[in-house]
This record gives structure tokens, sequence and C-alpha cells, in this order.
């Protein structure tokens, strides 16, 4: 959806770190770059902890990440949302699917999978290979007893959006993101499904974030037109990279707040990753 002044809908961006770190600069670059697009529209801006990985996230990650966000003057509005805490919408989104009859369940292990695909050539995502598919896609509302993923049943077809960096957007589903998961075996809810929920219940308009997450907007323009919401606009924004070329991680010593915070003032930080023109608008705008 394009447009979003004209059609009368204020403006709501969000930063929806995963706390499974301390922030790095590329996190800071994609949390500035979604609070100005937002702030400079005269938007609201909101924070939504993706905590939905309970091996990985620590809840002290995400203390420390509230805290450097406002220590960087990027103040969200309204209370932080926690997908923790979000489980009974994933629920009922699951449930409408079911009887929509577009997911099943899926007993493939990840080796299972490995063995039946080959990696998806431009960025090394595995396509599912479909074995558990069914023929037929009887409507369900319960799943079978026994560990298993939920599936969502992709068909052949083109998704096209605009990212408002990236331009023009084609990606088959079935060809470039295959069925995809929802639930995970372990009863975990997916990223592709919690997000898309969020978005949609927390009335995101514009979604500016890593280019990482360029094809899963993808999935998530189908999941939303599943779930009957409007997708919101989209913004995927270049990746940061070191000296050497490659992606900044969470392991890049120096690149990370532990390191930087004590050093510098919050706007010298911004200024590693922001142009002289959006620190400008930083600085108007906090
Ligand atoms: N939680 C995801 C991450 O930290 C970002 C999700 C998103 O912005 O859609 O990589």
């Amino acid at each position: 959806m394009n447009g979003t002044e004209s059609s009368g809908l204020r403006v709501r961006g969000r930063f929806a770190p995963s706390p499974t770190g301390r922030m790095h600069l590329g996190n800071v670059y994609a949390a500035a770059m979604s609070w100005l697009s937002a702030r400079r529209r005269g938007g609201e801006w909101v924070l939504r902890i993706e905590d939905i990985d309970r091996e990985r996230s620590r809840r002290e990650y995400a203390e420390q990440l509230i805290s450097d966000l406002d220590w960087l003057g990027l103040r969200w509005d309204g209370p932080i949302e926690w997908q923790s805490r979000r489980g009974e919408f994933y629920e009922q989104a699951l449930r409408s699917l079911a009887e929509q009859g577009v997911v099943y369940a899926c007993a493939c292990t990840r080796a299972d999978i490995m063995a039946a695909s080959a990696p998806h050539q431009s960025d090394g995502r595995i396509i599912y290979g479909g074995r558990c598919r069914p023929a037929g896609m009887p409507r369900q509302s319960e799943f079978p007893a026994g560990r298993h993923s939920v599936r969502l049943w992709v068909p052949d077809r083109e998704v096209c959006f605009v990212d408002r960096n990236f331009g023009e957007q084609r990606v088959n589903l079935a060809r470039d993101c295959g069925d995809f998961i929802v639930r995970r075996a372990d009863g975990g809810w997916a990223y592709q499904l919690a997000v898309t929920v969020d978005d949609a219940l927390m009335g995101i308009t514009e979604v500016v974030r890593g280019e990482d997450l360029l094809l899963s907007a993808a999935q998530q323009i189908y999941l939303f037109e599943l779930l009957g919401y409007a997708a919101p606009e989209y913004a995927h924004i270049p990746l940061l990279r070191n000296e050497a070329g490659e992606r900044l991680a969470k392991r890049d010593r120096g690149a990370n707040l532990d390191e930087l915070r004590p050093k510098l003032t919050p706007e010298e930080l911004l200024s590693l990753v922001l142009t002289d023109e959006d620190l400008a608008d930083w600085r108007r705008l906090r």
C-alpha cells in the first residue's frame, strides 16, 4: 500500500529488535532510520521486543536495548509490546489459517529437509520440498497429535510490491519462498506469523528494517492478505558492512554498544551510521 498520507492514515512506524545480544551499529542504524522516517512524517514510532525465541532471547538484553534506545534519543510512543505475551493473538491467526485450509502439520526434521531440497540460489535459504504437503487441503480445526510444525501452503503465484528503497519486487511464493513454518515443532511461534499479526494489530503503516528481510516482506504480505489486513509500506535499508565488506554482526568487536557507549556521546555514535542530513533531522526531531 503506497500513499499512506493520502489515505489519511496516521503514519506509524516501529522498531522490532530481537533481544539476543547487545545492540550493534547495524541495529542502531535500523532503529534510527525507522525512527527518522516516522518522525519526519509526523508519525508515531513504537517499540516491540521480539522475544518469541525463548532459547536465544534474554531479558537483560531487552533491558539494555531499551536503555540504549533511550540514551540514543530514539524515544518510542506508548507501551512497549513483548511478543512473548502475545501468544493468544498468534493462536487466533493460526485458527483462521486452519479454517481457510491453508496450513498443514509437518513432521520433517531439519535433516529431512536438507536432504530433500536445494538451497535457494540467491540467499542460501532452503525451500521446503513438500514431503508432508497433503494432496487436498481440507479445512481443519485440529492438528494430529505428536511432534510437528505447522506450515503454510503457498500458491505458485507472484507477490508484487514496491519497496521505497529497493523499488519494485516480484516474488514467486512457491519458487522463491516455499511452504513456510508458522508454528515450530517445539510449539514456539515462527517469526513470519508473529511479525505479521503484530504489525497488523498494532496498526503499523510502514516497516523500515534491514535488507536481509526483503524476501520475508513477500511472505508477510501474503499472510496479511490471508488474515484480512492491509499490508504496510516497506522500506528496506542496506546492511552495514565492516571494512572487510562483511555484514556487521553482534560478534564484531568495537561495533557494539558495550564498547561504544562509554566512549561516545549519542550524537557521536549516530554520526558513525547517519549522513549529516539525517543527523540534523535527528537533532531537530528528538
Ligand atoms: N526481530 C527481527 C530482527 O531483530 C526484525 C523483525 C522486523 O523488523 O520485521 O532481526
